[in-house]
């Protein structure tokens, strides 16, 4: 819901919440390698091998988590925020 709503706030040109916009960063970084991770096991030797593009994907997912601020970085801000109250 939150991934929808920062879309949804974006597309309509609304200032975007920080606190938004880190949480949707850090649930779509670490699902999106959770995903990728899934697929390398349900593949198994065929997800890890440069003969399918499987392994790719996981390479693939991992920058979400450390490109665009750190999965690490999205949580620390989250934690900052929360912090006001
Ligand atoms: C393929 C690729 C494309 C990129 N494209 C761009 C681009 O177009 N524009 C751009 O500006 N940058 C780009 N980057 C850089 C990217 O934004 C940085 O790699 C990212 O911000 C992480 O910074 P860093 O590599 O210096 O890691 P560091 O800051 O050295 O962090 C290393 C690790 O330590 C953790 N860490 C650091 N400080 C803390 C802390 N205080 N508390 C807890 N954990 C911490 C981080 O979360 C991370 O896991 C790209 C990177 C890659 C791999």
């Amino acid at each position: 819901m939150v991934v929808y709503r920062v879309a949804h706030d974006k597309d309509s040109g609304k200032p975007l919440n920080h606190m938004h916009t880190s949480i949707a960063k850090a649930i779509v970084g670490d699902w999106g390698m959770k995903a990728a991770s899934d697929a390398v096991q349900i593949f198994g030797g065929y997800g890890y091998i440069h003969e399918y593009p499987i392994e790719r994907f996981l390479r693939d997912a991992k920058l979400g988590q450390i490109g665009g601020g750190t999965s690490e970085m999205q949580r620390f801000i989250i934690s900052r925020i929360l912090s006001y109250f």
